[in-house]
């Protein structure tokens, strides 16, 4: 893609980012006004540039050529426009930049698309405003629960239909789950993001084409429960020490981990929460008891199963070792979401056509992709290098990288 399209996307992330600056990076909360303006000066932009534009009944902005605006068979382009607060400037945002540019260089050069094209600025996709993710393209596919409808913004208190509604949406349909996209009418859904973890970085690639989204499941606050007693007192042999028994399951875990990591599956694995009770904890007791969670990732639903069974049978035999015992509290689960492989195909073969050696990786994060993805519609996703990690304001993705993401992508669509 020309300079001349590097520097409009300079210009269109320079833009958004000082509209909606906060104290440290960039704060757009889901369905707020300041969302609503992100979504205004895109359309504007839109406007000026011969595109045609709507919204939905989910208040997402569309945008296409003017003759593909109604087209019942179309490729779908989207991502967020929300951040979580005090974020980077380029998660979500990315990925509708890059859709718009493809338009726009479809109408100024000679170019067709295989099929039309739309492109999606959806709102509410992060669960740091209200709790849940995806709200967006879950209403869009008739998935957002009563639960979710109810739950409260972080700091004001109201509910997320009362926010959706402020915004002028029709939260009635919503509620009873009624589908608000035509999802046979969505051919494909394609979703360019930043990569929120260090791969593209280490690996010194700009771009890549991703496999799948992991899926998870998680504890918040598992129990190990043991025995107290004096420190110096109590022989190895007479100890039921919870920090020792959950030293034992963590190294057991990350024995597994390698092991299924070597046998080519994937896997990530993390417990960021733990500790012993600060109430009556001390230098010189044995801890009788510690909480820790445990976050379990993979793009495989055998490999998740097989550690959910690994996980309970370590505990049972650590218990039997050290005479602790586990209290599991409640597990959260999210299925792995696949991409289609003829587009995970297609895409890579869109790499090699822009000059660059094909690499797919898989996505750690969540994305609104894998709404569309376990609801049966055909999903691609392209990552863009990104450093400094992202949900942070030292997000940092180079708009020379952006470019060769947004390239792959307009070469799948045209070629
Ligand atoms: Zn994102």
């Amino acid at each position: 893609m020309s300079n001349y399209y590097h520097e409009l996307a300079a210009k269109l992330f320079d833009d958004i980012e000082k509209d909606t600056a906060d104290s440290a990076g960039v704060s757009r909360p889901a369905y707020s006004d300041i969302e609503t303006r992100t979504l205004a000066y895109l359309e504007a932009f839109a406007k000026e540039n011969g595109l045609a534009s709507c919204s939905d009944a989910a208040g997402n902005l569309i945008f296409s050529r003017p003759e593909n605006i109604d087209a019942k068979e179309y490729i779908l382009i989207g991502s967020h426009a929300d951040s979580v607060p005090q974020g980077g400037n380029y998660d979500g945002l990315a990925g509708i930049i890059a859709g718009l540019l493809c338009l726009l260089k479809a109408s100024e050069t000679s170019a067709t698309f295989k099929h039309p094209v739309k492109v999606m600025a959806l709102r509410g996709e992060e669960s740091a405003w209200f709790g849940p993710c995806y709200i967006s393209s879950k209403a869009l596919l008739g998935q957002l629960s009563a639960d979710e409808l109810s739950s409260k913004h972080k700091s004001d208190g109201r509910t997320l239909r009362e926010h959706m509604e402020a915004v002028g949406i029709d939260t009635a349909p919503i509620a009873e789950q009624k589908p608000l996209l035509a999802s046979e009418e969505v051919l494909q859904y394609i979703e360019l993001h930043i990569e929120q973890g260090p791969l593209l970085v280490e690996k010194k690639i700009p771009a890549a084409v991703v496999s799948g989204i992991r899926g998870n499941f998680r504890h918040k606050r598992i129990r190990c429960v043991g025995e107290a007693g004096h420190s110096g007192a109590v022989p190895r042999a007479y100890r039921k020490d919870a920090v020792m028994a959950f030293a034992d399951l963590m190294t057991r875990l990350d024995e597994s981990w390698l092991t299924i990591l070597q046998k080519g599956n994937d896997l990530v694995l993390t417990s960021g929460m733990m500790g012993t009770e600060p109430a009556k904890h001390a230098m010189t007791r044995i801890p009788d008891e510690v909480g820790f969670s445990l976050d379990i990732r993979s793009q495989s639903s055998h490999v998740l199963e097989a550690m959910k069974l690994m996980l309970r049978g370590e505990m049972a035999t650590i218990s039997l070792d050290r005479g602790v015992r586990f209290e599991m509290d409640e597990e959260h689960s999210v299925a792995p979401a696949l991409c289609d492989p003829q587009i995970v195909e297609g895409l890579s073969e869109a790499m090699q056509a822009t000059g660059r050696e094909p690499f797919v990786m898989a996505s750690g994060a969540g994305h609104d992709a894998a709404v569309f993805a376990n609801s049966g519609i055909p999903t691609g996703m392209i990552f863009v290098r990104n450093r400094n990690g992202s949900h942070n304001p030292l997000e940092a993705m180079e708009i020379s990288d952006f470019m060769v993401g947004t390239e792959i992508l307009f070469q799948y669509l045209t070629e």
